[in-house]
């Protein structure tokens, strides 16, 4: 960013090399205004002596400074112990990040080369950072993006047009050797390309003249081989281009616009049986290449091979290309990929993140590597996307656009000092919310009256929330326009016309992914994408709520004035509650201003502050600490004498709102801190109390769920689980072949979510909750089922295994620093059962509707189930795991007994 001056240790690595040559002191420099490699030289050269002085006094002082000198701590923290690039400790140190000596699993950035599990993602707290999301898997692996783009290909050819065709083997093996017996017969000949599904760096690729002599390999695919491509004085070449997904709820698509031109370096000719072995010529890796005597380091942006995107963009205006069409291409080929990409995004992300608010910051961002193949006609092809890219800067070209790369994502993800302490009063204004919403009567206490007022307040509520959400865009909107520095956004896209395009095929992909659930989140997106909520609207809508709120008709007709606790802002407002769970300390040091969250206008800014480390009493020491966010409060055993509080409610809110008359006539410092500490005490023990009963009748109400079996009493579904059971070793293999193979994904996570939906229910009737998604349960929960679809189902198989602990669901509770209780623990492992029958018997139905189906049609292959690739055997999925309204419609109950009906 212009103004920004290296950090110490950015400079300290130029001056190192400064000692050696004044041409390798410019290799490391980056920048100015936004690096320009030869200006760079140039002002590395023009150092003015005056600098010069400086640098020397500087250096002195270096010399003269006591060793033990403390380093400035700014407070923002960077976790980077998963990464082994120097580059983005330097670009952390440069945006004033403090990097954690070791794996701070609280640091408000982490930053990790490698993959990132879904339960990492559900542990982070709402102002923390991750560079990756769960579930971009879909597009990075080449099997997975083939297979995705395949099936919405068959929807909209045209507009995706941009992968090679592809098979994935050995699955698509019979319809290859068609293809290519296809193209004998009419005298074509085409070059195929055959890479490791999850290869990188080139290693395993060969080329194929022939396809029929390709061999049915195990994960592998194979593509037509582009062999016309554009080439740069004569050698084949693929861009690097870099993307940044800031959020994908709702998604937000940034490009680079810079990147790497990486050049092969053999002279490229036609693939003839002579050359096809000459991966020189016909791969354009870095680290394929690099091993060519001819390879040329990156010295000058006009040789080696190596070069800037700038310098391809040069080139090609040089030389008469439309370069404007070139990259509308290319804009449009990223984003309809990641709307590819997106439901499986969004369902993954919000499955590690419920709860949170729709259009809150993400927690995850991703710089994604785009490779890219250009033809001679100027179109661009998809090769692959790589999660995590190389940021190893062996040449000065990598260090230059990389470290711009890395720094301008930094600055856009807009991390504060004060998201904290934002997200912990934002979680306890949420928990004051959560207790008044838990003592709620129930509707046959309510008059009509009641009920239409408490209609009103939900519109309110929801209005406010839209309200919130538009505002929170245009904010982020107007911050990114500012702090853009060399990305471009390209989704949601300026362009009205061409946002409403993207919006019409995220809309179709949804319906294509995800079937049954689609329409809801059509609507969803049509909403989100569409900007249909304008700020004036809704203060209008609000104002309107307000004053229907305040009509006097509303209470007339000797209407009683609604009974029942007080709205929130009569609730007893903690003034000095701890912090949540370590931030305690961590947050006495803080110095910045505190914010308010957002839409918590009960929590006054001076009463919320909590106290310095001197004004806190004796009592508030981190033993006494206690959370007053309702939902964390399992974290702890309950106090003894666990009592029912079904009956309690009513009087508990009495007794609280009386102890806070009483309290409030209390006057002086010392009397506002105690009153409040004995409230907070006090709520915190009966919503402890409360929640641990629920929780236990919540147990009460797993155990006795049942998967029902569609047309088969409940005692005949036993009997198929048994003998399951019984006959274990045939069926083994079996089961195994059919859930970790057959099934995708998504057809996983349907079979997971019939068991989820009907514990929400359950949740939603125990705890009288609508949106079970806040609740502190449920969110184990989903940690539970996110561990069950692990690492493409194995999750769930390693359940199966009765020796190995190794892997198993718990392990997830035992690595994470969150405590759970006894009956919150037996309740995920009544889950764990229910997942497993619930395998049991969708799999005994899948093959009994392919033993039914044999009968009736020879052509059905059951074998095929789950394979995308070919409409024939598609349609053999739907029969042996019923197609999503089949399913939802069969499996949706999961018969509790008759005392426990799930709503
Ligand atoms: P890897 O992950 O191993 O690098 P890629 O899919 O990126 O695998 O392929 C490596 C190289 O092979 C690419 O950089 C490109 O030069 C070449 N390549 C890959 N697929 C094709 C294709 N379909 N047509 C032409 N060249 C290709």
């Amino acid at each position: 960013m212009p103004g920004v001056k290296p950090s110490s240790s950015l400079t300290s690595l130029m001056m190192d090399k400064q000692d050696v040559t004044l041409t390798s002191l410019t290799q490391y420099a980056r920048r100015p205004g936004a690096t320009q490699s030869s200006s760079m030289l140039q002002s590395a050269r023009q150092q003015t002596s005056d600098e010069k002085r400086n640098t020397e006094m500087e250096d002195k002082k270096a010399v003269q400074a006591p060793k033990k000198k403390r380093k400035k701590k700014h407070g923002i923290t960077a976790n980077l112990s998963g990464t082994r690039y120097e580059v983005i400790r330097l670009m952390c140190e440069k945006c004033k990040f403090d990097i954690c000596k070791d794996d701070d699993p609280n640091s408000y950035l982490i930053w990790s080369d490698s993959f990132v599990s879904a339960d990492r993602i559900t542990e982070l707290k709402p102002f923390q950072r991750i560079n990756h999301f769960p579930g971009m898997v879909e597009v990075t692996r080449k099997d997975c993006l083939a297979r995705n783009m395949i099936k919405i290909q068959r929807h909209h050819a045209d507009e995706f047009n941009f992968i090679p065709k592809s098979w994935i083997l050995p699955a698509d093996f019979s319809m290859l050797q068609n293809y290519a017996k296809d193209l004998k017969a009419k005298k074509k000949y085409k070059t195929f390309i055959v890479k490791p599904s999850n290869g990188a760096q080139g290693h395993g690729i060969q080329l194929y003249r022939n396809a029929e002599k390709i061999p049915p390999s195990e994960h592998f695919i194979v593509q037509e081989y582009i062999d016309k491509p554009l080439l740069l004085e004569g050698y084949k070449f693929d861009l690097r281009i870099y993307v940044l997904v800031t959020s994908c709820d709702p998604l937000r698509i940034f490009i680079f616009n810079d990147g790497l031109v990486r050049m092969s370096t053999d002279k490229y000719t036609n693939p003839s049986d002579g050359n096809l072995g000459n991966l020189f010529m016909h791969l354009t890796n870095y680290s394929v290449n690099k091993h060519n005597e001819f390879y040329q380091k990156g010295d000058s942006v006009e040789t080696g091979s190596k070069r800037s995107i700038r310098y391809f963009n040069d080139y090609l205006r040089k030389n008469d290309y439309d370069i404007v069409l070139l990259w509308r291409r290319i804009y449009d080929m990223v984003v309809k990929t990641l709307l590819v990409a997106h439901p499986h995004l969004l369902h993954a992300y919000r499955m590690c993140r419920p709860g949170a608010p729709a259009g809150s910051d993400s927690v995850c961002f991703e710089v994604l590597g785009f490779d890219v193949l250009i033809d001679r006609k100027l179109n661009p092809w998809l090769l692959e996307i790589n999660r995590s890219p190389s940021f190893g800067t062996d040449e000065k070209i990598d260090f230059d656009i990389k470290s711009a790369l890395i720094e301008d994502t930094i600055r856009l993800l807009n991390i504060k000092i004060s998201d904290k302490r934002r997200n912990y009063f934002a979680q306890k204004a949420e928990a004051q919310k959560r207790l008044f919403r838990t003592t709620k009567r129930s509707d046959a206490d309510m008059t009509e009256l009641d009920k239409k007022k408490q209609s009103i307040e939900k519109r309110k509520e929801e209005l406010k929330e839209h309200l919130a959400r538009v505002r929170k865009a245009t904010a982020r909107e107007d911050f990114e326009n500012r702090n853009a520095g060399r990305f471009r956004r390209i989704f949601p896209s300026e362009d009205k016309m061409k946002q409403q395009k993207y919006v019409n095929i995220m809309s179709s992909i949804f319906g294509i992914v995800m079937s049954g659930r689609a329409p809801a989140m059509q609507k969803e997106i049509q909403k989100v994408y569409n900007n249909q909520w304008r700020e004036e609207d809704l203060l209008d809508m609000i104002a309107e709520c307000e004053t229907d709120e305040k009509d006097g008709k509303l209470y007339s007709g000797g209407s009683k004035i609604p009974r029942g606790p007080k709205p929130l802002s009569s609730m007893p407002v903690s003034v000095q509650s701890p912090p949540m769970e370590d931030e305690f300390e961590e947050m006495e040091e803080e110095e910045a201003e505190y914010a308010s969250p957002p839409g918590s206008p009960n929590l006054n800014r001076r009463e919320s502050r909590p106290p310095s480390n001197k004004s806190r009493p004796g009592s508030l020491r981190p033993d006494s600490r206690v959370s007053n966010d309702a939902s964390s409060l399992c974290n702890s055993r309950p106090n003894s004498g666990v009592s029912s509080m079904r009956s309690r409610p009513q009087s508990n809110m009495s007794a609280l709102n009386s102890r806070s008359k009483s309290l409030s006539r209390l006057t002086g410092k010392q009397s506002v801190l105690q009153r409040s500490l004995i409230d907070d005490n006090f709520l915190i023990t009966v919503v402890k109390e409360r929640e641990d009963e629920l929780t236990k009748k919540t147990l009460q109400a797993l155990n006795e769920m049942r998967i029902k079996f569609p047309g088969k009493t409940d005692q005949e579904a036993e009997l198929i689980l048994d003998t399951l059971h019984e006959n274990w070793k045939f069926h083994k293999p079996r089961i195994a072949s059919y859930w970790l193979v057959k099934l995708d994904s998504i057809k996983r996570r349907k079979v997971i979510d019939i068991v989820r939906s009907n514990v929400r229910a359950v949740l939603q009737r125990i705890w009288r909750i609508s949106d079970v998604d806040n609740l502190r349960l449920y969110r184990i929960f989903t940690r539970v089922f996110n561990r069950l679809l692990w690492s493409h189902g194995q999750g769930l198989w390693n359940c199966f295994s009765t020796t190995s602990q190794n892997g198993s669901w718990e392990t997830i509770f035992s690595k994470s620093s969150e405590n759970i209780c006894e009956n919150e623990f037996n309740c995920c492992r009544r889950i764990v059962q229910l997942c497993r029958d619930c395998l049991l018997i969708v799999y005994q139905f899948a093959a009994e509707a392919k033993s039914s189906s044999q009968h009736n049609s020879e052509n059905t292959d059951l074998s095929s189930t789950g394979t995308l690739s070919s409409r024939d055997k598609s349609s053999s999925t739907v029969m042996a795991l019923p197609s999503t309204q089949t399913m939802s419609q069969r499996y949706s109950k999961l018969y509790p007994r008759a005392d426990t009906t799930a709503t």
